[in-house]
């Protein structure tokens, strides 16, 4: 959310047609809840374009990349590594200590699949739970972000946007740069 250290969402463990709208929805969630980045497996079919395009229609900045995904990148990474497990320890009790990490240095968030290699687990300087019950990558991802950014991320500005939403109590309005109505939000949501 353009402070200092980056924050990177990296998705491991995608199975190809069974994950791709799972794959998808940590992308578009990275990006609507202030992570500045996302990194997802090569093989997750056109999850990534779909995130580059909602980023091009609904504004930034935020990077989108693609590429092969196992553990040496948490191995790898220049900063903090927080993997989301429901093994983990509460993110009610180490939210506050990941910010500060955060505050120092950049910030990868691993979100996995099925089943996650331990190296995962040994390299993250934080193994954290949002409740240590079952749930999805996507859940998990929200609400750790949220906790992350303090809510700040829901106030966000976002740049370079073709169309942007305009809230209303009832009914869809979105309008172009120039403020004119936009047609169609291409989110697939319409
Ligand atoms: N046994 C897995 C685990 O370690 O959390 C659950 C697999 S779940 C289908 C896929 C991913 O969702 C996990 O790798 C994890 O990133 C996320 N996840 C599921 N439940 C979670 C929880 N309670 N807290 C944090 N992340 C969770």
């Amino acid at each position: 959310m353009h402070e200092d250290n980056e924050v990177c969402v990296v998705r491991y463990g995608h199975r190809p047609g069974r994950d791709d709208r799972m794959t998808t929805h940590v992308g578009l969630t990275a990006r609507a809840l202030g992570a500045d980045r996302v990194i997802l497996p090569d093989n997750a079919g056109n999850a990534a374009d779909t995130v580059r395009d909602i980023t091009d229609r609904f504004g930034g900045p935020f990077t989108v990349e693609s590429r092969t995904v196992g553990p040496s990148i948490a191995r790898n990474w220049e900063g903090t590594v927080a993997h989301l497990t429901m093994y983990g320890l509460p993110v009610q009790e180490v939210e506050q200590e990941v910010r500060e990490a955060h505050a120092e240095e950049p910030l990868l968030v691993v979100v996995g699949g099925e089943k996650v290699p331990f190296e995962f687990y040994d390299e993250a300087a934080f193994n954290v739970a949002v409740t240590n019950q079952p749930h999805s990558e996507v859940a998990g991802l929200a609400v750790f972000l949220d906790r992350l950014f303090e809510g700040r991320e829901l106030d966000r500005e976002w740049t370079d946007a073709d169309r942007t939403v305009v809230p209303e109590a009832t009914g869809k309005r979105v309008v172009d740069a120039d403020g004119d109505p936009a047609h169609g939000t291409g989110s697939g949501e319409e």
